[in-house]
C-alpha cells in the first residue's frame, strides 16, 4: 500500500461496507458507544431515497427480544414501538394442503407473556426509515450512498478501502456488512458452505376481517412452511415457502389467482382476507463462511450466514454480530488497541461462528423435517410436537433460544449501554 498517498486521502477508524440494516445498526452502535473522535465511514451502494419505502421490499421482520434489547439500547425502541405488534401467541401446525382442518400440535402463549421472551414484528420500510434518521443525527458517520467498496488492500497498520469512484479510504478495519452475495468476502478468498434450496420464499401483506389478537400461526405445508405473522391493525406479513417452479407460476399469476392460492393456505380463521401490500420473491439458501474474518475484514450479518426464513431469525442473528463487533471494537479503542489486529477479531469470531452455524442447521434440520409429504414421517413429527407441547420446560428454553437469550450474550443483547 502506498503509505504517504493513501495518508493524504481520506481516513476512518472503521470503513462499513453496506448499508443495509445490519450495516447501520453497527455505525450507530459504534457512534453512539465509541469513545469521542472515533470516525465511521458508512457506504451503502442503494441510493438514498431508495431506503425505507414500503415499495422497494414487503418483508416484516420478527424482532427478538435480544434484537429488542440492543434497539432500546441504542434509543431506537422508542421511535419502534408505535410501529411493532407484538407476537403474543404462537401456534404450529402440519397438514397437507387440502386438509378440511388443520389441527394445533405445538402452541406458545404462556410462554411468550410470562418473561418478556417475546418477539416484534416491524415493517421493513419502518425500521430502515429509524435507522436512516438516527444514523444521519450521527455526525460522526460518514454516509456514501450510491457509492461500492470494489476492493481493499491490507499491510500491518492499515486497510486501504476502494471504491467505484476510485476514491481511497484508510483505516483500521473494514467490514463486511454487504449482504448475501458479498463482493468483499469473495475479494478475501473466504468460501461458503451450505446450499440452495429448491424452494423461494414469497412475502406479502394481507388485511382480514377479525383481529389477530397478535398470534403468529405457521402452517407447515408439504412443499414448505406457510406463516401468518401479526402486524398493526388487522394485517398479517406472510411469508410463503413454496417449490421454486410452483412459487414463480404463483407470483406470475394475476391478483385472483394469487389471492385463490393464498386463500386455500390462509383459511378463513380471520375472516374474508384482502391482499393489503405488494407481493415480493425471494431465493432461499443456507450459507454459513468459513471464516468470519481475514486480515483486517469482519463479515457481519447475511455476508456472514444466510439461513431459512422459516423461523424468522436471519436478521437476529446478524444483530447477534453487530452486539458482538460493537463490544469487541470499542472495548479495544478504550484500551488504546488495534481495532484490526488479529487478536481482537478472533475474539469477534470465537463469540459469533459457532452460534451462527448452530443457528443456520437447526433451520435447515426443520426445513428438511416439514417440507415433505411423507406419512410415516407426518406422524412421527406429530408425536414429536405433541410431546414438546406438554413439556412445560422445554417449550420455556425453546422460546428463551428463538428469543436469543442462551449463551454468553455481549452486553448490547441485554439492553445495557457498556
Ligand atoms: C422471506 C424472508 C423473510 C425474512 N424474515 C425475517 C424475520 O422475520 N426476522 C429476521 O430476523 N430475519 C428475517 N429474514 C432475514 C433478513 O431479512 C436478513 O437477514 C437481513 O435483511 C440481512 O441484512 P444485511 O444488512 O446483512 O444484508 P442486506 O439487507 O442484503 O444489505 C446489504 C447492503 O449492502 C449493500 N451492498 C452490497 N454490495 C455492496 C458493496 N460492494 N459496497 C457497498 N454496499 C454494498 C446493498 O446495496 C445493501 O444495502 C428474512 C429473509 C427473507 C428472505
Amino acid at each position: 500500500m502506498a503509505r504517504g498517498k493513501a495518508r493524504a486521502r481520506n481516513r476512518s477508524d472503521v470503513v462499513i461496507a453496506g448499508g443495509g440494516l445490519v450495516g447501520r445498526t453497527l455505525a450507530l452502535a459504534l457512534a453512539k458507544l465509541a469513545p469521542k473522535g472515533f470516525r465511521i465511514a458508512l457506504i451503502d451502494a442503494e441510493p438514498p431515497e431508495a431506503k425505507g419505502g414500503v415499495a422497494e421490499d414487503a418483508r416484516a421482520l420478527a424482532l427478538s427480544a435480544a434484537t429488542r434489547n440492543l434497539f432500546a439500547a441504542l434509543d431506537l425502541w422508542p421511535l419502534l414501538a408505535p410501529k411493532a405488534q407484538a407476537i403474543e401467541a404462537i401456534e404450529i401446525t402440519d397438514s397437507a394442503l387440502n386438509a378440511a382442518l388443520r389441527p394445533h400440535f405445538l402452541g406458545f402463549d404462556d410462554e411468550l407473556r410470562s418473561d418478556g421472551a417475546g418477539a416484534f414484528m416491524v415493517e421493513h420500510g419502518d425500521l430502515q426509515r429509524v435507522l436512516a434518521a438516527a444514523v444521519a443525527s450521527e455526525s460522526v458517520i460518514e454516509t456514501r450512498a450510491s457509492e461500492r467498496v470494489t476492493d481493499f488492500n491490507t499491510d500491518e497498520f492499515a486497510v486501504e478501502v476502494k471504491l467505484g469512484t476510485g476514491a481511497t479510504i484508510e483505516a483500521r478495519l473494514l467490514v463486511a456488512a454487504d449482504g448475501k452475495r458479498s463482493l468483499l468476502r469473495e475479494r478475501a478468498g473466504i468460501k461458503c458452505v451450505g446450499w440452495s434450496y429448491p424452494q423461494i420464499g414469497i412475502v406479502t401483506t394481507v388485511a382480514h376481517a377479525r383481529p389477530h389478537h397478535g398470534k403468529a400461526v405457521q402452517h407447515f405445508l408439504p412443499s414448505g412452511p406457510f406463516a401468518i405473522l401479526p402486524l398493526t391493525g388487522n394485517r398479517s406479513s406472510i411469508v410463503w415457502t413454496e417449490e421454486s417452479e410452483r412459487g414463480k407460476a404463483i407470483m406470475a399469476a394475476d391478483e385472483e389467482r394469487f389471492l385463490a392460492e393464498l386463500t386455500q393456505r390462509f383459511g378463513l380463521r380471520l375472516g374474508e382476507i384482502a391482499l393489503a401490500g405488494p407481493r415480493q420473491f425471494f431465493p432461499l439458501d443456507l450459507q454459513i463462511a468459513r471464516s468470519f474474518v481475514a486480515d483486517r475484514l469482519a463479515l457481519i450479518g447475511d455476508a456472514a450466514h444466510a439461513v431459512h426464513p422459516l423461523a424468522g431469525q436471519g436478521l437476529n442473528i446478524g444483530m447477534r454480530d453487530v452486539a458482538a463487533l460493537a463490544e469487541t471494537i470499542v472495548e479495544a479503542t478504550r484500551l488504546g488497541l488495534d481495532i484490526g489486529a488479529a487478536s481482537q477479531l478472533e475474539r469477534y469470531e470465537r463469540w459469533r461462528r459457532f452460534d451462527s452455524a448452530f443457528s443456520a442447521v437447526v433451520m435447515d434440520g426443520l426445513n428438511r423435517l416439514f417440507s415433505n409429504d411423507s406419512a410415516p414421517l407426518r406422524t412421527l413429527r406429530d408425536l414429536g410436537l405433541g410431546l414438546v407441547d406438554r413439556a412445560a420446560p422445554l417449550k420455556r428454553f425453546l422460546v428463551r433460544e428463538a428469543a436469543g437469550r442462551t449463551g454468553t450474550l455481549p452486553s448490547l443483547l441485554t439492553g445495557a449501554k457498556f
